[in-house]
């Protein structure tokens, strides 16, 4: 079983957990070491237990507790050689034991039963890349940081039984908000973030495709809302057909369907749970 959930979310610091019996990972440590310890005890997890952090890109947001929980725990750090590049101030030190270098942009790597695989973002960063992390038998796909919706990043979206996607920034928001217009303008552009609405957009075409978990992640403080991120989100999703169903409900055992055949059969209405990542403090926890 695969046990998923973000434990920060946002500017401020990101970093997300998936783990099974055996193997336990996080994409990115954009928050203290302190805050990440305290944040797995609460789900159960105890960070001694990590076997990696991979890393999607050198931002601070996703690199800031790394090298300290690297250190205190023997965690190896996965990311691929230019990520490596421009973080090595940020992380410090790391034992080359703890080192792994991923392929550039497409590097596959196996931890304890799980397939894990990066891909291409289109980012500002040196060489992004979101995760997709597989137990063979559920598909989990993690892609934040996305300026615009890239063939290849579709690709690794579709067939997902759960994702972590961005819903960045309300675009009336950012459009009447305090950031000057070079800033408004980088965010909007091909490798800024993206949008509620094209999040939105996105979320419909996975969960027609069978995706049953949604988590919107990485919301902006200056120029979103949880509410606004999940309205425009929901009202996306429900317009293109999609039932969304609430994570307080029981869900059967074959909600999430098999990695490849993601849960929606394409005959009956589609759907999907759908929730808003906190920025501090844990998801709701995704078992698949
Ligand atoms: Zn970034
Ligand atoms: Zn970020």
């Amino acid at each position: 079983m695969l046990k998923f959930c973000t434990l920060f979310s946002g500017s401020s610091g990101n970093s997300t957990f998936i783990g099974t019996d055996r193997a336990k990972l996080l994409i990115d440590a954009g928050v203290t070491a302190k805050s990440i310890e305290q944040e797995l005890r609460l789900i159960e997890e105890e960070p001694g237990d990590l076997d990696a952090i991979l890393i999607t890109h050198e931002h601070i947001d996703h690199v800031k507790g790394a090298g300290v929980l690297a250190r205190r725990y023997g965690t190896k750090i996965a990311a691929n050689s230019r990520t490596w590049h421009a973080m090595e101030a940020l992380v410090g030190r790391i034992d080359p034991e703890n080192r792994i270098v991923t392929d550039d942009t497409a590097g596959c790597l196996y931890i304890g039963g799980l397939d894990i695989s990066s891909f291409p973002i289109p980012h500002d960063a040196a060489d992004p890349v979101g995760y997709t992390v597989s137990d063979g038998k559920h598909k989990i796909t993690v892609a934040t940081d996305t300026g615009s919706l890239s063939d290849s990043l579709l690709e690794h979206l579709e067939g997902s039984n759960a994702v972590l996607i961005e819903a960045n920034h309300d675009m009336y928001m950012l459009e009447h908000g305090p950031y000057p217009r070079v800033l408004i303008a980088r965010i909007k552009g091909k490798h800024g973030h993206l949008s509620n609405l094209s999040c939105g957009e996105l979320a419909s075409k996975l969960a027609s495709q069978g995706t049953r978990a949604i988590i919107l992640g990485h919301l902006s403080k200056e120029n979103n809302v949880p509410d606004v991120a999940y309205g425009t989100v929901r009202r996306a999703m429900e317009e293109a057909g999609v039932k969304i169903v609430d994570y307080a409900d029981v869900i059967p055992p074959d909600f999430f369907g098999q990695a490849g055949h993601p849960g929606n059969d394409g005959v009956s209405q589609p759907e999907a749970g759908l929730i808003v990542a906190p920025r501090y403090g844990h998801s709701k926890v995704i078992l698949l």
